[in-house]
């Protein structure tokens, strides 16, 4: 008996690790899985083993993948003179659902945000230096969303990239301040794109 319950209590522990789920969430989700759902559970369980042991981090584009190289990096169609910086994979997903970008990928995984401690080296800005100067890259896009920590992101960029000889631009306005590109209509992000400067 005692087993069961901890086994109970040790999901209810994991679950409260997602972003967002308190206590009574956990316990309701737990509950719900024991109760209604055990295939789901099951599922649950393997996806989360599979996506934790072959998630990686794409070496070219910082995205996730599976390979080391993700699809996109690899994709001769691609042109590999315009790359595009975003903060997240569900930024790019958006900027890609437009299908008005055919350049290439880096994916900050994050935004500066010294409050909360995260600097240069952790939004992977070296890595990002090495990948805008490889000699293909002729312009950068900085598409970061337009947030205050968005945009002093694509300030620092800016400053890092440009006297290195790189062309560096900002998704134009008409996406609304404040806004994050994942919530923004596809339309806008697109003429964003083309009216960049
Ligand atoms: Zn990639």
């Amino acid at each position: 008996m005692a087993s069961a319950a901890s086994s109970l209590d040790a999901l209810i522990d994991a679950l409260r690790r997602l972003p967002g789920v308190g206590v009574k969430s956990a316990q309701r989700m737990a509950y719900h899985l024991m109760q209604h759902d055990r295939d789901g559970a099951m599922l649950l369980s393997r996806a989360l083993g599979e996506a934790a042991s072959h998630v990686r981090h794409c070496e070219r584009c910082n995205t996730y993948t599976e390979a080391p190289v993700c699809s996109v990096c690899l994709d001769p169609q691609r042109d590999a003179r315009l790359l595009c910086v975003v903060e997240t994979p569900a930024d790019q997903a958006a900027l890609e659902r437009t299908g008005s970008f055919r350049g290439l990928y880096f994916v900050l995984m994050g935004k500066l945000s010294p409050l909360d401690g995260v600097g240069l080296r952790d939004i992977g800005l070296p890595r990002l230096i090495e990948r805008a100067t490889d000699g293909v890259v002729e312009e950068v896009i900085v598409a970061t969303n337009f947030t205050a920590e968005g945009e002093a992101t694509a300030h620092v960029i800016g400053d890092a990239l440009r006297p290195r000889g790189v062309r560096v631009t900002r998704l134009a306005r008409g996406v609304p301040v404040g806004s994050e590109l994942e919530y923004v209509d596809l339309g806008t992000i697109a003429h964003a794109l083309m009216d960049r400067r």
